[in-house]
């Protein structure tokens, strides 16, 4: 059976390449970091170099990336390290709509006696910008609002919410897991201090990620041992896998113009054929400011969950937003802020598509998502059809 993967946002395959380069960092250059032998200078220097080429792909300096072990440890590094250095100011401004890596360092936050505002999103997924003004208070310690959305794709004004960020004298931080290889990704123009990155999503290996952090930055490590990272992240670095992100990141940052081009044809294509021949459905997130490789599609009368498995069988490999639990049916966060009509918040599908795509992809997935939409949408008691 043909098997397509589009669950891009999920996770990417490694690409070949970065394998490649990888692969001596196993057994051959196996040195830790902070040996002053020979073994270990080799494992120096291709730490130094990856260092380097992470930050020339995003327009930072290489002192100011952190390798951590992915995006999850690098947005809990931001938020939560900046807290200790500003013990009077308590308030952090973030999004509805951020991933839980945000969500949930910024609750525990909460639980510690400080205070979070969780800025609304507009019904097309972008963050009400005036709202966000009027939460400055004097004490706020940081913005923290991903560059694009991992559900529906949507990209957030993050020049204008770096201004705000500014002229207030708060520290901003983006979670840029998602837009890094898809669209630019430089940490002057986005005007930010700190920055997440992931490897796994952009075609690198899984459990490693990096920290931009902007020099001056009054911040604190949140883990502490033999001070690696220069003390901000303790723990003998993973020098095949930071190997690895360096290298997806040069290929992803060579091939930005071409993989988005394609990625955005396919979408669209992908897009407008669904709606020519699919009555009663709907585009999640925005119709322009979307990342090149997200459709986030809703149908009426049929259940996300009940797509994805009946894809899965045609094999094709996607995503949903509506989670069903034994009792009750509990759509994503970020749908939900969407204030979709109910009709609409449980028949959600992501197609997340990545450059190994092609247009035939995009036929077989055309056809089956026809076949399975209509066939649901006969059994349900809610369709007319
Ligand atoms: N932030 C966003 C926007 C994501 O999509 C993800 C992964 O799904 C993460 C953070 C977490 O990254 P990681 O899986 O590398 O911990």
């Amino acid at each position: 059976m043909k098997q397509i993967y589009m669950d891009h946002s999920a996770t990417t395959p490694v690409d070949q390449l970065v394998v490649d380069a990888m692969i001596p960092y196993f057994t051959e250059i196996f040195g830790n970091s902070s040996s002053l032998h020979s073994f270990g200078g080799e494992a120096a220097e291709a730490l130094s170099m990856a260092r380097k080429q992470v930050a020339e792909a995003i327009g930072a300096l290489p002192e100011e990336i952190i390798f951590t072990s992915g995006g999850t440890e690098s947005d809990n590094l931001a938020i939560r390290g900046v807290i200790p250095y500003n013990t009077s100011k308590k308030h952090i401004i973030t999004s509805v709509i951020e991933h839980p890596a945000v969500l949930n360092t910024c609750s525990f936050l909460e639980s510690m006696g400080h205070e979070v505002t969780y800025v609304p999103v507009d019904t097309e997924g972008i963050v009400d910008i005036r709202k966000l003004e009027e939460s400055v208070r004097k004490d706020t310690v940081l913005i923290s609002i991903m560059h694009a959305n991992n559900e529906v794709g949507t990209i957030q004004p993050i020049k204008e919410i770096a201004q705000i960020a500014k002229k207030h004298d708060i520290y901003f931080h983006t979670d840029a897991v998602q837009t890094v290889g898809k669209i630019p990704v430089n940490v002057d123009e986005l005007d930010v201090d700190m920055l997440s990155i992931s490897s796994h999503k952009i075609h690198g290996p899984k459990g490693v990620g990096a920290l931009y952090i902007r020099k001056g930055t009054a911040i604190e490590p949140i883990i502490f041992g033999g001070n690696h990272e220069n003390g901000m992240r303790s723990g003998t670095e993973n020098i095949p896998g930071i190997v690895g992100l360096a290298k997806a990141m040069s290929l992803a940052q060579q091939r930005l113009n071409a993989d988005s081009k394609h990625m955005q044809e396919m979408r669209d294509s992908l897009i407008s054929r669904i709606f020519d021949i699919i009555p009663d459905v709907r585009l999640n997130g925005h119709p322009v400011q979307r990342l090149p490789n997200n459709i986030n599609l809703s149908f009426k009368y049929v259940e996300g969950e009940s797509m994805l498995m009946l894809l899965d069988m045609k094999g094709i490999a996607v995503s949903t937003g509506s989670a069903c639990s034994s009792k009750s049916l509990k759509a994503s966060h970020v749908l939900s802020s969407l204030n979709l009509e109910d009709d609409y918040i449980h028949g959600s599908l992501r197609i997340s598509l990545g450059r190994e795509n092609t247009m035939e992809d995009i036929d077989y997935v055309v056809e089956s998502l026809k076949e399975t939409v209509l066939k649901l949408r006969e059994m349900s008691p809610l369709s007319s059809q």
